[in-house]
Order: C-alpha cells, then sequence, then structure tokens
C-alpha cells in the first residue's frame, strides 16, 4: 500500500474583476492522480503557479478539493473533519520556502521546538529542554540558540529551524514547499543533505516541491512535471533526465545551466504560462510548444503509460527529444 495516493484531485477558485464581479474560474489543481511509496521522494516541479503548492496544501487538508481523494496509509483524509484530522497532521508535516513567514516572530526558537511537542504530548515535560536541544543539534545549530528569536537567524538558519519543528513530531511524511529555492547554492546543498539525510535515518517520505529541475534531481527517486494544473509527464527521475518524453520537460531541462563550459548555453522556455482562468484548447501546452499541430490544438492529450513506469501526456510524445540540448 501506497504512504500517500492522491485520486483525481481537482481545486478551482473563483476569480473577481477589480469591482468584484466574477471573472471566471481557475482551476488550480486539475484531476491529478499520483501516489508515493514509504521512504520515497516524489519531486513535482512545474513554474510557478502550476498548482504545485495549491497540491501539497490539499494534501495537508489545508484546502478542500473540489473533487478527488487522498489517502495516506490507506485511510481517506478527504472526508475527516478537524478533530478526526489532528492525528493525521502529526504524520504529514510541512516545510515552507520562508520560513520567516511560518516562524512565529515573538517565539523564541525554543518555545516554537516546543510546541508542536506539547500539542501532540510527545515528550514528559521533564525531557522537553533535552528534546529542544536534541533537535536543534540535529539540524546543525545548538544549545544556545534555544533563546533566541527567529530575526536574529540567517535564511539557511531559519529553514533549519522550519526543518527542527517539522521533524520534531517525527512525521512519515513532509511536504517540502519550495525549501531551498530562497537559499544561496551552498547554503541549498546543505538543506538537501540534511534532509537527505534524515530520509535515510527514519524512513522518512517527502513530497519535494520546487520550480528547479537541477534541485529535483538531486534529491528525488520519481519525479511529476505539472503544469496549468496537470501532471504532464510522471516517471523515475533518471528515465526523466535521460529520456524526457513531454516536450514541457524538454524545455525545462534545456533552461538548466550547467557547471561544464563545455554543455551548450542553457535555453530560457519561450512564450508566457497561458492564464489558468482561459486556458488554451485541446493541449494546454500548444502555444508554447515546437511540436505542435492541429491535433495538439483540438484535443487535450491524456495521460498515457508508455512502458517503463513512464507517464506522459502528449499525442507526440516518441517524437520528443528532438531539441534536448545534449550533456
Ligand atoms: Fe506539444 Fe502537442 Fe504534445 Fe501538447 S500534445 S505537448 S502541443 S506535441
Amino acid at each position: 500500500m501506497p504512504l500517500l495516493e492522491v485520486k483525481n484531485l481537482r481545486k478551482s477558485f473563483r476569480v473577481n474583476d477589480s469591482l468584484g464581479r466574477s471573472a471566471g474560474q481557475l482551476v488550480a489543481v486539475d484531476n491529478i492522480s499520483f501516489q508515493l511509496n514509504k521512504g520515497e521522494t516524489l519531486g513535482l516541479v512545474g513554474e510557478s503557479g502550476c498548482g504545485k503548492s495549491t497540491t501539497g496544501k490539499l494534501i495537508m487538508q489545508l484546502l478542500h478539493p473540489d473533487s478527488g481523494e487522498v489517502y495516506f496509509s490507506g485511510d481517506k483524509l478527504t472526508q475527516l473533519n478537524p478533530a478526526q484530522m489532528r492525528p493525521y497532521r502529526r504524520r504529514m508535516q510541512m516545510i515552507f520556502q520562508d520560513p520567516f513567514s511560518s516562524l512565529n516572530p515573538r517565539m523564541t526558537v525554543g518555545s516554537i521546538l516546543t510546541e508542536p511537542l506539547q500539542i501532540h504530548r510527545l515528550v514528559p515535560s521533564r525531557q522537553m529542554r533535552d528534546r529542544v536541544i536534541e533537535l536543534l543539534e540535529k539540524v546543525g545549530l545548538s544549545a544556545q540558540h534555544e533563546l533566541r528569536y527567529p530575526h536574529e537567524f540567517s535564511g539557511g538558519q531559519r529553514q533549519r529551524i522550519g526543518i527542527a519543528r517539522a521533524l520534531a513530531v517525527e512525521p512519515e511524511l513532509i511536504i517540502a514547499d519550495e525549501p531551498v529555492s530562497a537559499l544561496d547554492l551552498s547554503v541549498q546543498a546543505q538543506i538537501l543533505n540534511l534532509l537527505e539525510g534524515f530520509q535515510r535515518e527514519n524512513t522518512l517520505s517527502y513530497l519535494f516541491i520546487a520550480h528547479d529541475l537541477a534541485v529535483i534531481e538531486h534529491v528525488s527517486d520519481r519525479v511529476a512535471v505539472m503544469y496549468l494544473g496537470k501532471i504532464v509527464e510522471l516517471t523515475g527521475a533518471d528515465e526523466l533526465y535521460r529520456n524526457p518524453r513531454h516536450p514541457y520537460t524538454e524545455a525545462l531541462l534545456n533552461a538548466v545551466p550547467s557547471p561544464d563550459p563545455d554543455h551548450p548555453r542553457p535555453k530560457a522556455l519561450s512564450g508566457e504560462i497561458p492564464s489558468p482562468v482561459n486556458p488554451p484548447s485541446g493541449c494546454y501546452f500548444h502555444p508554447r510548444c515546437p511540436y505542435a499541430d492541429d491535433l495538439c490544438r483540438q484535443q487535450e492529450p491524456p495521460l498515457v503509460d508508455i512502458g517503463e513506469d513512464h507517464q506522459v501526456a502528449c499525442h507526440h510524445s516518441d517524437q520528443v527529444g528532438r531539441y534536448l540540448l545534449k550533456k
């Protein structure tokens, strides 16, 4: 049984114009399905606004879907009320891009880490401080940081505090929403190594949300590529980077800069993301796709299995790779 199963999840938002009149509906997540196994990292990648973060919030039940289901360890979360959901909140944690906005500026780091331990009654009071210090040390901080406030830390240190808070409740699943995108490259590597270390020690599973394919490649076992609310490609990380079968994935790979001076220069993705309030006909990617033809403009391609545990939503997936910059 997968640890997490998402089935046909859909979420839309009503959009108003500047006068407050209804201007349509924005479908942020459009009928997506995937599974995440115990101990696995699934990367969820795509440009900003493609529905990745909304997916994370739907899984955590911070948003309620229009339709579709989320199962955790076989239990259906989408029908639970807040009280019934509480035990699952301990087992599933979220790490955010900007830990500063999710850390209470009026609380010391010690109190921030004590709070979840108290709420979930995980540690007897007399052992609370030892546990807080243990958590700080786990993420590369120390007891001397316990009485400081979030603003006294660098971005990387604040992300370490966010991770410590998530780890405090010994979760089975962490949804990491762009956890390193606001950090310098060297700090990014430290945080990614930290997360990987915890996964090995604790059989943690991650849903790792990012817009950067280089980061996703570093951490993921499998990768789901999202475009305008839909999953357009889903496969193992090695297969995706070696053999992309969706033109959008190909374009994202071409946009990744390489430290190798002999590597061709990265190519920015052409065109703007269409408005999700008024998406294009047929395949949503057709206005930006070099392979597009009339079929693409008229018919939406379904997500189909093309073998090797590889799913793709493209009418011409057999042709993709023609424009891939060779490494
Ligand atoms: Fe491009 Fe057509 Fe495939 Fe869409 S279906 S990604 S437009 S080739």
